[in-house]
């Protein structure tokens, strides 16, 4: 589903990504963790082509996403992407934010737009929520919401970037939820997260980043118990 080859990105002097290699197949949940400035986000946004590469290359179903003839918005719209903060449009309720890409990109009719949105809140638990607007809901609907409105879309890959970093700690087990039965049902998933126990259960493999390369990867069992690196040590160290 994803191949990324010697993957560069520098912003100006500073070398973020220094040679990434890695794939992700269909269906599998990849957690990728690493201390904060380490070029996670950064790594992510170079999956669907928000950020230009420096070197190398990243394939998306084979094709390569930083190519000039690309067409970056039809390849985004097959990968949605939720971020640390939930970004709906205020003025819109939550029925319009989800409705919003499916009519203006996929030029879905007002019925169809509006019967996958109900589809979707039901999933995400909050069909009660569809006329309030952003500022009435909590961090955690809020971002549930964020999740519903990616999948409008019908993406073949889902990103998330910190999902529930910017959330109150009563709220990141409702938003795990949602992404733990969307990896159920076999979505193919790349996920930054502090969330080691989600990472333990839910992720086919992680990441461990460090200064812009992957120091190791693996099975979540045996990166989280026994390590090889010793970056990968000290960083579980601190944060288990
Ligand atoms: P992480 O998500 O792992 O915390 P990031 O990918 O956000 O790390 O950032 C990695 C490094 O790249 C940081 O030093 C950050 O300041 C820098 N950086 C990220 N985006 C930009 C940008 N648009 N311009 C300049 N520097 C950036
Ligand atoms: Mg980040």
């Amino acid at each position: 589903m994803i191949r990324v080859e010697g993957l560069t990105k520098q912003f100006g002097d500073l070398q973020v990504l220094r040679g990434i290699d890695c794939t992700v197949k269909a269906s599998e949940v990849v957690c990728v963790i690493g201390p904060s400035g380490s070029g996670k986000s950064t790594f992510l946004r170079c999956l669907n082509g928000l950020e230009e590469a420096s070197g190398g290359q990243v394939l998306v179903h084979g094709v390569s996403v930083h190519q000039p003839r690309t067409d970056v918005d039809a390849l985004r719209s097959e990968i949605g992407m939720v971020f640390q903060r939930f970004n709906l449009f205020p003025h819109m309720t939550v029925l319009e934010n989800i409705m919003l890409a499916p009519l203006k990109v996929r030029r879905l009719g007002l019925a169809q737009a509006r019967g996958r949105a109900t589809v979707l809140l039901e999933k995400v638990g909050l069909i009660d929520k569809i006329d309030a607007y952003p500022n009435q809901l909590s961090g955690g609907q809020q971002q549930r919401v964020a999740i519903a409105r990616a999948l409008a879309m019908q993406p073949r890959i889902m990103l998330f970037d910190e999902p529930t970093s910017s959330l109150d700690p009563e709220m990141v087990g409702e938003v795990l939820a949602v992404m733990r039965a969307l990896a159920g049902e076999g979505m193919t998933m790349v996920v930054v997260t502090h969330e080691m126990g989600f990472a333990r259960e839910v992720a086919n493999r992680v990441i461990f980043i460090d200064q812009g390369v992957i120091v190791e990867e693996g099975d979540p069992a045996v990166i989280f118990s026994s390590p090889a690196q010793e970056r990968t040590r000290a960083f579980l160290g601190k944060v288990l």
